[in-house]
């Protein structure tokens, strides 16, 4: 996620998927205009970086020139567009390619084909790298169309929100939900997640989901899913991901105006970890990291013994459950490191020591996210 102005972004479209696209629109646009040389006239400024990586890819003689119309101004299309600066060429019996890097509205479209109403050329063609079809609004042909987004702000390749992200090689989309801090504490059973989960969802005003937990307060109240997880929780297995996952849902969905989330035993498998990435995708929202408490296995069995004692959790009376927890955890969740490292999401904090010395590593943590 990246901040500009006041305002959050999450990655939207990668460099590699507009490089494809913009491929794509050079073979179409020259397979069309045969041994033509157009002259391609790109919009400023948005589509510097479209237009510079296209002619790049354009495999034929071709001349490019730029002319100037503002439309932008905060995140609304508005509707008056601003004078033409820089069509200084003569364009009669040309063939012209506009090259847009976005058509919303349609208006800056619009105002393209009055000025070019009187420049006799032979052929006036439109070619866009993005379209929202929910915002357009006129009747124009758009002749080539390189990839297709919903009706959302967007900004970087060549597009910005007040001056700033049109250096940044892909394509990122406005965050409604601007000021979430989602976590996923993670750590073998007994490494003290949800210890430090209540410290920090005070500290950080989250709300805390311990899938555990709710499966517990689900036995107890003998509902059919407690009953269904009850045989898997016994030993010490994982409950099937369907099940677990749509109660997860659940639990995010009732709390819907919050702050932010605390995962605690969730995701716990690869599968739940791509559900949890499409449940905060279709929120407008982001995992920020995953934060790893690590304990050396000795330790972990000794203080869930310890805590049997007192718990009255079933799964943490008897030795060999807690070794098949834990290892459980290295066969089935720890390849999640992998999953969250790969996005630059994984924090490791040592979890031994006292739990206000933990509780301090995990905020160094999260107060630089
Ligand atoms: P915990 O309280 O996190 O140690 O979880 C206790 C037990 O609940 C686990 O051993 C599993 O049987 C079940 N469980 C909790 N979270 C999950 C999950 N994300 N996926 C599958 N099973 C889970």
């Amino acid at each position: 996620m990246i901040k500009l102005h006041d305002k959050y972004f999450k990655p939207f479209i990668s460099a590699a998927e507009i490089e494809k696209a913009i491929d794509r629109l050079a073979q179409e646009i020259s397979e069309d205009l045969g041994n033509e040389i157009p002259v391609f006239i790109g919009i400023l400024n948005g589509s510097f970086m479209f237009v510079s990586d296209f002619v790049k890819r354009y495999p034929k003689p071709c001349e490019v020139t730029f002319i100037k119309l503002a439309s932008y101004e905060g995140v609304r299309s508005t509707e008056d567009i601003q004078r033409l600066i820089g069509l200084t060429q003569d364009l009669s019996g040309r063939t012209v390619v506009i090259l847009e890097d976005i058509i919303d509205t349609g208006n800056t479209l619009a105002e393209v084909h009055r000025i070019f109403k009187n420049e006799n050329v032979k052929q006036l063609k439109i070619a866009t790298l993005f379209y929202k079809p929910e915002a357009y609004k006129k009747d124009f042909k758009l002749h080539y169309v390189g990839i297709e987004i919903p009706n959302k702000f967007i900004v970087g390749y060549g597009l910005d929100y007040d001056g700033l992200g049109r250096d940044l090689p892909e394509i990122y989309q406005i965050q409604k939900v601007q000021h979430p801090t989602n976590l996923v504490l993670f750590g073998p059973p007994g490494a003290g997640k949800g210890t430090q989960a209540d410290f920090l969802k005070e500290k950080y005003n989250l709300v805390h989901i311990s899938t555990g937990d709710v499966f517990r307060f689900n036995i107890k109240n003998e509902t059919a899913l407690g009953m269904l997880a009850k045989s898997y929780m016994d030993k010490g297995e994982l409950v099937p991901d369907k099940v677990t996952i749509d109660m997860l849902n659940a639990e995010v969905e009732k709390n819907a105006d919050a702050n932010g989330f605390i995962f605690d035993g969730f995701p716990r498998t690869d599968a739940q970890a791509q559900a949890l990435d499409e449940l905060m995708d279709s929120k407008d929202s982001m995992i920020n990291a995953m934060i790893a408490l690590e304990v050396d296995d000795e330790v972990l069995v000794k203080r869930l013994l310890e805590r049997g004692k007192t718990s009255g959790r079933p799964d943490d009376a008897d030795e060999s459950i807690i070794r098949n927890r834990i290892s459980e955890y290295y066969s089935k969740t720890a390849i999640l490191k992998g999953y969250y490292s790969k996005q630059g999401k994984y924090f490791g904090v040592d979890g031994i020591g006292s739990i206000t010395e933990i509780t301090e590593r995990l905020s160094e943590v999260i107060d630089k996210l």
